[in-house]
């Protein structure tokens, strides 16, 4: 028969820390800390199962709770020498929720239950305190009303701060018992008229009203959405833990508390925590009462006495438990306790929530202290967490007090982590002129961004758009770029007419040239300047200005990415395409570049007029004329591009985007471009007109540029082997690797690939060099994964573009669907943004089933993705399951990449085992 209730207590208990699934979060903790001997008041946990069934029962119980609630309570009675529900002993018991992973403050609790109009008494004798006994029954009534019967707390706050203007006192202590006494008369009036019946006397009735509440709190709406943004699946369901209760608020020699067993933010190893004397556990976490430090050390300035210095003994019994719960949990943990009249409690103990800073460092001191070894250490590190390491910081109290004073204006997309401060620039231009000479930084503020952004974008200090998603032009960009970037800020009213951007519902709008900081790691965008500091990671491995003797963050760094690189199997590839960015890129770890956007050299200042005169082209040898000049430009990047790659593969995609993109599309902009290229402005604009497409996405696009204008490619090779062959004869070690895009039939590989093919020979036999000529294909287009097994016979690579694998197999364009896909991903229809994290289910399907089909004909073939979801954690595991051999993502996720190859290979080992 099915358990469904547990019992602790005496140094024993029926369940044990490995069951969270069954007893939650804290059950299992509160087990598991009886079972080592560490002080827990007596208790008893009813399952998530027993929830689960309460659920799938119309709200019942299963059958043998009753009984086990009642043996259970009685063991509690025998534990404590108090009754439930006796006149002149009783016993209280807390009743809290508790899930398998935890929910801050979503769910309910109720504190000091079994407390009636007579227990009140016998808890006023015994001890020897009516106030203490009469403040607690008021807090009651006031929870369990709350909680159980529905009647709002504020009601009870009103008459309570009544209360304390009538008698003239500031702060609930100083109200005097008889007070209090009277106060719980009006509190049962008020229960008795807004819930039509009198709060319950019968302490059972109490009990079995807390336990159903608790349970239905699970589906209350900010559970709920708490699960939906935190992936905390439906069907986990809390337990209920029932614990006698122990009193903080009885005297002096009482007092409650939270601690962490580590310092959460930094990891410094320090045990670190707050405290109140003579309160309960509430007061502590509400924010009622500003709690004091725990130990001296933790705080030497501070006014009020730590616990170390005003509880001595209670102090070092403490420090004995929270180093047995570490050494016990070879973790750090945050736990929560109690001192009643000079004796210690622990209520609960959990795996603490920290930054990144703080889980690096753990990590790496527990594997040095012996706790835990370093496949644990790669485990326990979130890959997301470790860009916070990279990232530019605001500097935390300042960014405090702003928000304090109402400087927050509005909540978007965290698309690119770090803080950034600076004066607003509306347009990309502006952006360039206003940051010149170094003068202020600038934020670039638009509605969305397109690739003729891209100086302003290079020259702000971080970037934010109204519109948009994760794989926005901006969100794309700025993760390359390592930006700081918030997109998809809808609050955002921007006016570029008026140069002028407003906040919906805020009084005064901020004009270009005005300060503006971004929290790209939490989206927030705040009104005016906050100082930042620069990471220490990149003062050591980028700007050099930092010792790496002088910055533990970058030992650990290092240390635990190279225990990771140890044990991973996907590689690591970069998305880069120039030569800074594969040079941070190898700094981080890269091991080639998984793709070059080759159009992102086309946008340079000097020479985007070439690019025009290309595009606009009478005929074929007016373009021909104009690849002569490009070709020079492009042979330089790809020399500066392999020479930081050297030893190393780089895969340089051809010419992806629809050529309009480098096309002027104002009036003022066309009229400039026609006489900067002796061009009529009627003439152009005709022009401009006629490249125009309707859906340029799935319009001139990719290979099918290389098809119609064969000569683009033809020169693109050329400069790509004359690159290689260049460095080869200096000696370099070159590995090119030639991609073609949008490749949707076999015809359209073939008919290209002999193309690059032929052009690369001739070159290099021109040149007199050997260098292996690779070429290989992205699959973005679904036909190609369908007929992989027939495209790979022409290919010694594929690269899953999961970008746009994304946008044709869903139908989304990745540009607009940020106006619709939250809505999808609030009502369940999609579990997130699958252009953030991959839709393993259908455009994975793609991915696996392509790589098998592609392997089928071509065994030798190497299978990589360099889509977005290259550098997302979650995708990664999975690309791992699908076989493939690497991963390339923008030069800041390499290391979030490497850490979570690793930790996928970890998991792939395990459920082996
Ligand atoms: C892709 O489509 O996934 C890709 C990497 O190419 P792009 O983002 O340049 O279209
Ligand atoms: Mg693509």
């Amino acid at each position: 028969m099915t358990e469904y209730v547990y019992y602790f207590g005496e140094g024993h208990a029926d369940g044990n820390g490995g069951m969270k699934d069954i007893l939650g979060g804290k059950g299992a903790g509160l087990a598991e800390m009886t079972n080592i001997g560490v002080p827990v008041p007596p208790g008893f946990t009813i399952s998530t199962e027993a929830c689960n069934f309460y659920y799938e029962h119309d709200q019942s119980y299963p059958p043998s709770v009753k009984d086990r609630v009642a043996e259970s309570l009685a063991r509690i009675e025998t534990s404590t020498g108090r009754q439930f529900g006796d006149p002149s002993m009783p016993l209280l018991v807390s009743v809290r929720s508790g899930a398998r992973a935890s929910m801050p403050g979503m769910m309910d609790t109720i504190l000091n239950l079994g407390l009636n109009d007579t227990t009140v008494e016998g808890l006023a004798q015994s001890s020897g305190d009516p106030r203490f006994a009469y403040d607690s029954y008021r807090r009651f009534i006031q929870m369990y009303s709350d909680v159980v019967l529905e009647v709002g707390r504020e009601h009870f706050e009103e008459k309570l701060s009544a209360l304390r203007e009538t008698i003239g006192v500031e702060t609930d202590p100083q109200i005097p018992a008889e007070s209090l006494r009277d106060l719980i008369v009006e509190y049962k009036a008020i229960v008795r008229e807004k819930n039509g019946s009198d709060f319950p006397q019968d302490v059972s009735d109490q009990l079995w009203g807390a336990i159903g509440a608790v349970f239905r709190s699970w589906n209350n709406q900010r559970a709920i959405t708490y699960r939906k943004l935190n992936d905390i699946p439906d069907a986990w369901g809390t337990a209920v833990n029932v614990q006698s209760m122990v009193f903080g608020n009885m005297g002096n020699d009482c007092a409650t508390g939270v601690a962490f067993t580590r310092n959460p933010s930094t990891g410094e190893r320090q045990f670190y925590g707050e405290y109140l004397p003579n309160a309960q556990g509430e007061d502590v976490v509400a924010g009622i009462r500003t709690p004091y430090p725990i130990s001296r050390a933790q705080d030497p300035s501070h006014q009020e006495a730590s616990l170390e210095e005003s509880m001595p003994e209670v102090y070092g019994q403490l420090v004995d438990v929270y180093r047995k719960l570490e050494s016990h949990y070879h973790d750090m943990q945050d736990i929560e306790f109690t001192v009643q009249s000079g004796k210690l409690y622990l209520l609960q103990t959990r795996t603490g929530k920290r930054t990144g800073f703080a889980a690096v460092k753990i990590a790496c001191d527990m594997v040095e202290e012996g706790l835990i070894d370093s496949r644990e250490a790669v485990r326990r590190v979130e890959a997301g967490q470790i860009i916070q390491l990279l990232a530019p910081i605001f500097d935390a109290e300042a960014k405090s007090e702003a928000l304090q004073k109402g400087r927050f204006m509005a909540k978007g997309l965290a698309a690119g982590p770090g803080a950034a401060t600076g004066l607003i620039a509306l347009t990309a231009e502006r952006a360039v002129e206003m940051s010149r000479g170094g003068k202020e930084p600038v934020v670039l503020v638009r509605i969305e961004t397109s690739p003729e952004d891209i100086a302003g974008m290079n020259a702000a200090a971080g970037i934010l758009t109204a519109r948009g998603g994760m794989t926005s032009h901006a969100a794309v960009v700025a993760r390359g770029m390592g930006k700081p970037c918030i997109v998809g800020c809808s609050q955002l009213k921007i006016n570029y007419a008026r140069s002028e951007l407003r906040v919906e519902g805020a009084s005064r709008p901020l004009e270009e040239g005005d300060w503006i900081s971004i929290d790209g790691t939490t989206g927030e965008v705040i009104d005016g300047q906050l100082p930042t500091r620069s990471s220490e990671v990149l003062q050591v491995l980028i700007d050099g200005s930092l010792d790496e003797s002088d910055s533990e963050t970058f030992r650990n760094f290092s240390k635990l990415l190279s225990w990771a690189d140890e044990m991973r199997g996907l590689g690591v590839r970069t998305n880069a395409d120039t030569p800074r960015d594969s040079m941070v890129a190898r700094r981080f770890g890269a091991e080639g570049i998984g793709l070059c956007r080759t159009e992102h050299m086309f946008f340079h200042e000097d020479r985007i007029l070439v690019v025009r005169e290309m595009i606009l082209a009478r005929d074929e040898s007016a373009r021909r004329a104009a690849l002569v000049k490009l070709l020079p430009y492009q042979r330089d990047d790809f020399v500066a591009i392999f020479r930081e790659m050297a030893g190393l593969p780089v895969t340089v995609r051809l010419l992806d985007p629809p050529l309009h993109e480098f096309l002027p599309h104002t009036e003022a902009q066309i009229s400039t471009v026609a006489r900067e290229m002796n061009w009529g402005f009627v003439e152009l604009r005709a022009k401009v007109a006629q490249l125009h497409e309707t859906n340029p996405m799935l319009g001139h696009r990719g290979c099918r540029l290389g098809i119609t204008y064969p000569e683009i490619y033809e020169m693109q090779v050329q400069a790509i082997f004359e690159a290689a062959g260049q460095l080869k004869k200096e000696g370099l070690d070159v590995r090119p690797e030639v991609m073609i895009p949008l490749v949707g039939t076999v015809g359209e590989l073939t008919l290209v690939g002999n193309s690059i093919r032929r052009v690369a020979r001739e070159t290099l036999d021109r040149m007199g060099v050997d260098i292996p000529i690779v070429v290989g294909t992205m699959i973005e287009i679904p036909r190609a994964a369908l007929l992989a097994d027939k495209i790979a016979e022409g290919a010694e690579f594929f690269s899953f573009g999961t970008n746009d694998l994304t946008q044709m197999t869903f139908g989304y364009s990745r540009d607009d669907a940020g106006s619709f896909l939250p809505e999808y991903v609030d009502k369940n229809i999609l579990p997130r943004d699958p252009f953030a994290s991959i839709d393993q289910e259908g455009v994975g399907y793609l991915v696996r089933r392509g790589t098998e089909l592609g392997r089928s004909t071509n065994p030798k073939l190497k299978v990589g993705i360099c889509g977005e979801h290259g550098g997302d954690p979650e995708s990664i595991f999975f690309f791992r399951a699908a076989g493939l051999d690497y991963v390339s993502c923008s030069p800041y996720r390499v290391p979030v990449a490497r850490l979570a190859a690793a930790q996928a290979e970890l998991e792939r080992q395990a459920s082996e085992a």
